[in-house]
């Protein structure tokens, strides 16, 4: 057999373990964190630095391949790793989703449309901003948010704004208008290593503070809708040449049109349901995908919802063992801290 490399050690790298164990696969994680989630099931974790260049050389020795769980791995270490072993998805990819500006404006130029948006290095520019938006946007930084962290909303009204770019870190900025959406829908989607593209259902989302709560497959949309956030998917993963699988985020208009809010390099949380509900999943399917096997069937056997354990979630364990077509799946995190993921099951509805 041979080795998989994987920068990242969180509950996505766990996952992506232990589908690379059941083909066959052995894994190697280099997270900084000892005792991680996924050290606790790959073969063996490099403790270090993303960046370490001693770490990156024996990871790089070690392996295959190298993939990455977490969209914040530093570009140069991947590009680093990449002129010694293939390297999927691309370190472009996370170029382009490491930055909101720069994911924005790529989205736009593939035609995959975008809320509008400033760029903000300064309080003037985001007094400019909100006007130009009538009082109304999403500040966010550029780099390093999830889960919500790193955002302040806007809304119509008179705004005191002095102080908010130092408030927020003095790190750059981008405000986008306030997308006043109907649902949150996301796209996984994998591309193989001879091109082949193969695409899940768009699945609905629910976010409850700015933490994803649940994810509901089949989302309601038109058809026409679900397709258009199929192709702008497939748009990307072309454009990107990528090897892996992406999540591909939308706000649903009244209309039913859509606007893409960002892209995730990696298998995603609203992916999870797949595991569940699908004979292949979408760590499967990265594995595949990423170790150049063919990519397998996206079709779904039931209708379901995947729902986020957060922090004292935990202690509905009991009650959820209990329940029939449900699928549990815990992290094996000691600590559950407030708004921390420590596991999430899907409910099978048929
Ligand atoms: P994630 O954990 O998904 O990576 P994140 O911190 O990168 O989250 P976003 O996905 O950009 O943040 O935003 C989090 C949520 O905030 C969105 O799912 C949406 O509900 C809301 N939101 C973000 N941008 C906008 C916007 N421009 N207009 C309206 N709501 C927004
Ligand atoms: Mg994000
Ligand atoms: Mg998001």
């Amino acid at each position: 057999g041979s080795t998989i490399g994987i920068l990242g050690g969180g509950q996505l790298g766990r996952m992506l373990a232990m589908a690379a164990a059941r083909l066959g696969y052995r894994t190697v994680v280099l997270e900084p964190q000892a005792d991680c989630p996924a050290a606790q099931v790959a073969n063996r974790q490099i403790v270090a630095a993303y960046d370490d260049p001693v770490a990156l050389s024996e990871l790089a020795a070690l392996c295959h391949v190298v993939t990455y769980e977490f969209e914040n791995v530093p570009v140069v270490a991947a590009e680093s790793l990449a002129e010694r072993v293939p390297v999927s998805p691309p370190p472009a990819a996370l170029a382009s989703a490491q930055d909101r500006l720069i994911e924005k404006t790529f989205l736009n130029e593939v035609g995959v449309p975008t809320a509008e948006f400033h760029a903000i290095d300064s309080d003037d520019d985001l007094l400019a901003g909100l006007d130009a938006f009538h009082g109304s946007g999403v500040l966010k930084t550029r780099r390093l948010g999830y889960d919500g962290k790193g955002q302040r909303v806007f809304r119509g009204h008179a705004h005191d704004i002095a102080g908010t770019f130092a408030d927020m870190g003095g790190v750059p900025l981008i405000l986008e208008r306030f997308v006043p959406f109907e649902r949150e829908i996301s796209v996984i989607a994998a591309r193989g290593a001879k091109g082949e593209i193969e695409v899940y259902d768009p699945v609905e989302n629910v976010h409850r503070g700015g933490i994803l709560h649940t994810s509901t497959v089949p989302a309601s949309v038109t058809a026409d809708t679900g397709e258009a956030a199929m192709f702008g998917a497939s748009s990307i993963l072309k454009a990107l040449n990528y090897v892996g699988v992406i999540g591909v985020e939308y706000f649903v208009l009244a209309d039913g049109s859509l606007l893409a809010n960002e892209i995730a390099p990696r298998v995603h949380n609203s992916g999870h349901w797949t595991e569940a509900a699908c004979a292949i999943s979408q760590f499967e399917q990265h594995i595949r995908a990423v170790a150049g096997l063919p990519l397998g069937s996206t079709a779904r056997h039931s209708d379901c919802v995947m729902e986020n354990l957060i922090g004292d979630d935990i202690l509905r364990t009991p009650e959820l063992l209990a329940e029939p077509d449900l699928v549990l799946h815990l992290y094996g995190k000691a600590e559950a801290r407030p708004g921390r993921k420590m596991g999430h099951f899907t409910r099978l509805r048929r």
